[in-house]
């Protein structure tokens, strides 16, 4: 007897046809057939189960404040930091909950129940560290959420920066966050670096660095952040955030700097979206794409996750939760077309931003939690295709958000009546 079982459904991991029992909050069983009775069942009738999404790269503080107060013009990274500047004064704990609480909701109905926040920490008011921290209760039912101290304006560039993120953390903020391209010059970056690696060595916390968000083939801090996780034996709990200055490096320098990072087990996250839309601004044609080099990270071994950073903010207009369409522009980015690579790109959004997330009992197998979606797709290609419907979503083995699959009916003469755009046209390749 299951409290729920998922009948004939397609995992992510490629297993075709299994049923999924889930007792406690759990998956119980997975197997070709469960002979038992359950009291709610699924029928996934070959679509495609997988467990929850994950963002490890958001900022929960700034979501849905688009056009607030005024839009971003010139569209890049630069005047985004102003323009939040201007509005980050007139923010009050109340409005920032509300905007992350609605934007939760959003993300639950698209299946994205683990997410990792940057916490603005340059004003000293700290009503975003508040605010977030309190979000973190509100949600946690049904959204994991860990939150990340970034010093937007500089830790040492902010007249603050340095105490008001030691009084983040003392707060309850749990990882330490930097930007040292975005220091007065290169070597106070280095030393932000090394000072908040320190930071985390002594507090025993994580640490997730917006780290050479520039085209600038210079911006070396990455180097930096490597060798300090080595120094103060951090691996494996250090992330480097958008790294696209690699894209513009000698390739002479990356051969060496690949290594470092795998030495040092960077979890490395970039963020294809914005990357795409804010990097080579100072270009005319031909024009860089400014995201880092995925394919060639992921060879050398290093997990690679895809974070969203922004949904209608002042660096991003766009954006609706979705991890599928953040996977998708990091195909087409990277030029990530092949079978093996879409796997490996859904991989990025699910297994691999858990596995820098930290998040225990994550995945398809016994024993871990039943925080699942099924999609209106038959496999995780045909998923990154479609960025189909969430038929299900499940939080501990409970539905908590159920959207209508989309067909269209069509009034064709000699055609069919409808169309499941999610079934109907699987390649016969990937049947
Ligand atoms: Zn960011």
């Amino acid at each position: 007897m299951f409290d729920l079982i998922i009948r004939n459904a397609n995992l992510s991991d490629g297993r075709k046809g299994f049923d999924i029992g889930v007792t406690a909050g759990r998956i119980a069983a997975i197997e070709k057939r469960i002979e038992a009775v359950a009291v709610e069942e699924i029928d996934a009738s070959g679509r495609l189960v997988s467990p929850a999404f994950c963002d490890p790269h958001f900022h929960m503080d700034a979501t849905l404040s688009l056009g607030l107060p005024r839009m971003n013009v010139s569209g890049t990274l630069l005047e985004g930091i102003s323009l939040w500047g201007e509005l980050r004064p007139t923010l009050t704990k109340e409005a920032l909950i509300e905007r992350a609480v609605r934007y939760c909701d959003l993300a639950v109905s698209q299946g994205l129940l683990y997410i990792r926040s940057h916490v603005d920490t340059s004003d000293p008011r700290l009503v975003t560290a508040e605010a977030l921290l309190e979000v973190r209760e509100i949600v946690k039912p049904y959204i994991d959420l860990q939150l990340v101290a970034f010093p937007q304006d500089g830790y040492y560039r902010a007249p603050e920066g340095v105490a008001s993120l030691a009084r983040a953390l003392d707060m309850g903020v749990e990882i330490v966050g930097g930007i040292p391209h975005f220091e007065r010059t290169m070597d106070e970056g280095r030393k932000s670096v090394e000072a908040l690696c320190r930071i985390a060595a002594d507090r025993g916390l994580a640490v997730d660095m917006h780290c050479d968000e520039t085209d600038d083939p210079l911006s070396r801090h990455i180097e930096t952040l490597a060798a300090e996780t080595v120094r103060f034996g951090l691996q494996g709990r250090v992330a480097g955030s958008h790294l696209t200055s690699m894209h513009s490096m000698d390739n002479y320098y990356v051969s060496k700097l690949i290594p470092l990072m795998a030495e040092a087990e960077i979890n490395v996250i970039p963020n294809p979206l914005i990357n795409i839309m804010l990097q080579g601004r100072h270009d005319t044609y031909p024009k860089r794409r400014g995201m880092t080099r995925v394919r060639e990270l992921m060879a050398a071994g290093l997990n690679v996750s895809f974070g969203h950073d922004c949904v209608m903010d002042p660096w991003y207009s766009m954006g609706s939760g979705d991890m599928l369409e953040v996977a998708h522009m990091a195909l087409h980015v990277s030029q990530m077309g092949g079978i093996e690579e879409k796997k490996q790109l859904f991989d990025a959004v699910t297994v691999n931003s858990a596995r820098t997330m930290g998040i225990e009992g994550y995945g398809l197998a016994t024993g871990c939690k039943a925080d699942l979606v099924v999609l209106q797709a038959a496999d995780v290609q045909e998923a990154l295709r479609l960025k189909p419907a969430r038929l299900y979503v499940l939080k501990a083995g409970r539905v908590i958000s159920r959207t209508a699959p989309r067909i269209s009916e069509l009034f064709l003469k000699g055609r069919p009546a409808t169309i499941d755009g999610g079934l109907d046209f699987v390649p016969v390749a990937a049947g």
